[in-house]
């Protein structure tokens, strides 16, 4: 036998979901499993005990799928990356959405992994936070009692990615006037894992930057923002020289720490070459 033996719960709707995340004891979610399932296998045989519960959210049909109403782009947490890659996304900056779910790992993998598992596994370097974050998400989580919480993409991953309650969609909005850039580097060519990713939106009045955000994935740490590198980039205006002058406005501490010469160069690759990119689509 490949698992420990376990009791699987497969609930109907996400209140009956919220309800058994809350009540299960040693348990565990299962989305899309490509990490719960290896992991679990892996522990096994290292003669490691594995959750007895699992709660699969593979039933919950009202946890699938991609909207658009409202502004608002609606990617709900068992939504697979393969089918966010194929979702028609409104015109503009969240067309990077795609471009992004393409470059995750190989095409059996984005065939069962989520967006859920994605955003929610507490993996440092796993790439939609870093995205989100720069795209002003909101995540959504829903509690036993039909309570529904939102936070920030920003403040989730400041908290370390903690999932108290049942991750059940993320919200992002659609903003006609913003701008995105994506740039990710591979771990090695043989590993299909991200090295590091930055992630930049931003506003233009004319070639003036403002309500400029930058995600960085470092990998290892949580998600996070660039404060400093944003603020110069708001009072700046697009010109072919700005990624080269932005690289001087860092936050040092976000790509130094434990950071090889090569990641540390590649860090300010990306970034020069994602600000690039907007301010010469002027
Ligand atoms: C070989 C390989 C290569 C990969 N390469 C990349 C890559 O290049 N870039 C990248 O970004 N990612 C990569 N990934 C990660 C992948 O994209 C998935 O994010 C990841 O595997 C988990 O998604 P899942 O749906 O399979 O989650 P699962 O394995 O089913 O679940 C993992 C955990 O997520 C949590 N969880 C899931 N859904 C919820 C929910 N709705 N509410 C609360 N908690 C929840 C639970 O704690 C659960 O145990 C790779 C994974 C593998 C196995």
């Amino acid at each position: 036998m490949l698992l420990n033996p376990l009791t699987l719960h497969l609930p109907q709707t996400p209140l009956e979901a919220a309800k058994l995340y809350k009540e299960l004891e040693d348990s565990k979610v299962l989305a899309g499993g490509t990490f719960l399932l290896n992991s679990m296998k892996l522990l096994k045989t290292k003669g490691t005990k594995t959750a007895r519960n699992i709660l699969s959210l593979a039933k919950v049909d009202e946890l699938k799928g991609v909207e658009f109403n409202d502004g608002t782009l609606t990617i709900k947490a068992m939504t697979r990356i393969n089918e966010l890659m194929e979702a028609p996304l409104p015109d503009g900056h969240l067309k990077i959405l795609h471009a992004v779910c393409r470059n995750i790992s190989t095409n059996p993998i984005r065939n069962m992994a989520t967006v859920g598992g994605n955003l929610t596994c507490r993996y440092t370097w796993t790439e939609m936070g870093a995205v989100m974050i720069a795209l002003d998400a909101q995540m959504h989580f829903l509690g036993p009692d039909g309570k529904e919480d939102e936070v920030s993409a920003e403040n989730f991953f400041k908290n370390a990615a903690r999932c108290e309650k049942l991750f059940t969609h993320v919200t992002v909005p659609v903003n006609p006037q913003a701008r995105s850039a994506y740039r990710r580097v591979k771990k090695t060519i043989h590993v299909d894992v991200p090295l590091l990713a930055v992630c930049v939106k931003t506003e233009l009045k004319g070639k003036q930057w403002y309500n400029t955000r930058v995600g960085i994935n470092s990998g290892t740490a949580f998600a996070q923002r660039d404060y400093a590198l944003e603020e110069f980039l708001n009072k700046s205006v697009s010109s072919p020289d700005l990624g080269t002058k932005a690289l001087e406005h860092l936050t040092a501490a976000i790509y130094d720490t434990r950071a090889s010469e090569y990641k540390q160069h590649m860090f300010r690759v990306s970034l020069r070459s994602a600000i690039e990119e907007i301010a010469g689509g002027e």
